[in-house]
């Protein structure tokens, strides 16, 4: 297979690529196969800590946020034209640390390339506002960016999840420090060297790879860093509050979900079982916005399920880098052991295990971190199944009755990421998603995401929203200016 990265200098700060400060390194495998991949530096608190001290003097003193917004814009859009060309070799890469097949490895890479042109777009045109107040003045509010940017990221989207961070921050004019995650740094690497090509001052994008262990705390936690902008699972999400605490930095987060697919009797029939199949397996179901429960009307519900079941075979598994294949392996050994636990949780919990709940018997899957396709059939919404973020290729069909049914088991969760609803009724469409507690939802269709558009959830799926006009916002701080047009001393005393 293709070459393997040794390099262990593998952080990016202050400019130049540096090692660990105490010297450790990780080995990246393939799940596919166990292979080595590479050898990355292995950040530590120093290592963090060093980063943000980059980012706070690149900041206060450079000449970043004195930059013009088009050259700032210019910096990004040299980004997107990098990424695009070397879109196969990142592709690749992609898919040889986080198993993901080809196809949509390449979708995530474009875009990424797309997310940066985005908000090298919007850089020109962050607004402020003019205000009549009740004085002899003009006041008017300009926006400003927020400082020096922690953010963290998961293993399932790495370079996607890394444009969707870095983005809409140096579009805003902030300086930076990316951690992701110990498992899947190899794009983000890359995509430095991207940085770092395009010409960004030293210090204004900072990358560490390690663990949340340490390096992520200190993001979190240090008084120097300004925002704390975290996408990764619900219990990591509120330590990193806690963790945000002590300066009372401002925080955003994208968390997991448990998404209810609803399709109604009177949905497009082969359209929703392709639906429904696809939001629970892309990505072998390690997506925040997975599908994870099929909410089925009863009448069409054995209907569906059969359907459902007759096209599993054409879910091909394999190394993602392989021909044809749809599904790949999970990330990781102990991520899959996880999803394993799930399914056996499913069978005691009397959950019908319809397909999969096992690893493929093809012995040359053996060396990879694969799992069939699980669907569990007739759950019932108490069940930890239904209710729990399994985050692998398990899908959990709920059979409802009425529309009220399908709404009130649909919001029946703590999270309230995305939800997608199945019918050719407009109206209904638009009443059932008027009822959904959800950031993110879909009608006769699942899964499209896309850059203009604001990302994330109610409830326990996280605080605020990345991604089109609002995610720009949430890299901004608001500044009133009163100038008063009186001469005159105000003579109070
Ligand atoms: P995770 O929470 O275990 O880790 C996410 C990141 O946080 C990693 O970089 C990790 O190193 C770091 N981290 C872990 N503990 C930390 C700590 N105490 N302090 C600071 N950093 C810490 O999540 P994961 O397993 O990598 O990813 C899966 C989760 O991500 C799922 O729950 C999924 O739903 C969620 N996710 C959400 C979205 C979204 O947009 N809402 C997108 C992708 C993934």
């Amino acid at each position: 297979m293709a070459t393997t990265m040794t390099a262990t200098k593998t952080q990016f700060i202050n400019g130049a690529w540096q090692a660990s400060r105490m010297g450790a390194t990780r080995e990246i495998r393939d799940p596919g196969n166990g292979e080595l991949v590479a050898v990355v530096s292995e950040a530590t608190r120093e290592d963090a800590r060093l980063a943000i001290q980059a980012a706070r003097d690149a900041f206060d003193q450079g000449p970043w946020r004195s930059l013009p917004a088009l050259d700032r814009a210019k910096l990004l859009f040299k980004v997107a034209e990098g990424i695009r060309e070397r879109a196969d070799e990142l592709a690749s890469l992609e898919v040889r640390s986080c198993g993901k097949p080809l196809a949509e490895a390449e979708y995530d890479v474009a875009d990424a390339a797309n997310c940066f042109e985005f908000y090298g777009g919007l850089a020109t045109k962050i607004h402020g506002e003019t205000m009549q107040v009740p004085a002899n003045g003009i006041s008017f509010v300009v926006r400003e960016p927020i400082g020096v940017c922690g953010q963290i990221i998961p293993w399932n989207y790495p370079l996607l999840m890394a444009a969707w961070k870095l983005g809409p921050a140096l579009a805003a004019g902030n300086t930076l420090v990316l951690k992701p995650s110990e498992l899947t740094p190899l794009t983000a690497i890359e995509l430095f060297k991207i940085l770092e090509t395009a010409g960004f001052p030293p210090g204004v994008v900072n990358l560490i790879t390690g663990p949340g262990a340490g390096a992520g705390e200190e993001l979190a936690e240090s008084p120097f860093v300004d925002k704390i902008a975290f996408t990764g699972g619900t219990v990591t999400g509120r330590k990193i509050v806690q963790a945000a605490t002590g300066n009372l930095k401002r925080a955003t987060l994208e968390l997991g979900g448990k998404n209810p697919n609803i399709v109604f009797e009177n949905a497009d029939f082969e359209a929703a079982v392709d639906g429904a199949l696809f939001g629970a397996f892309a990505n072998q179901g390690e997506v925040c916005t997975a599908g994870s429960r099929l909410l089925v009307q009863r009448s069409i519900h054995r209907k569906l399920v059969d359907a459902m079941l007759a096209k599993i075979p054409r879910i091909k598994l394999g190394h993602g880098l392989e021909a044809g294949v749809k599904m790949g392996p999970l990330v990781s050994e102990a991520h899959r052991a996880k999803v394993e636990s799930y399914i056996e949780i499913g069978r005691n919990e009397g959950a019908r295990l319809l397909c999969g709940g096992r690893r493929p018997a093809d012995p040359d899957l053996a060396r990879g971190w694969f799992l069939e396709p699980t669907i569990f059939d007739d759950v019932t919404p108490g069940m930890r199944v239904a209710r729990e973020e399994i985050f692998g290729p398990v899908l959990s069909v709920i059979p409802f009755d009425t529309e009220a049914d399908a709404i009130r088991i649909a919001n029946d969760t703590e999270y309230g990421l995305a939800a997608g609803v199945w019918t050719q009724d407009i109206t209904q469409a638009h009443r059932v998603v008027r009822e959904l507690r959800a950031g993110i939802t879909w009608i006769n269709t699942y899964h499209p995401t896309y850059n203009e558009l604001p990302w994330g959830g109610y409830k326990q799926s996280g605080w605020g929203r990345e991604l089109g006009l609002h995610g720009i916002e949430a890299y901004l701080e608001i500044k009133q200016v009163n100038v008063n047009l009186d001469t005159a001393p105000i003579g109070w005393y």
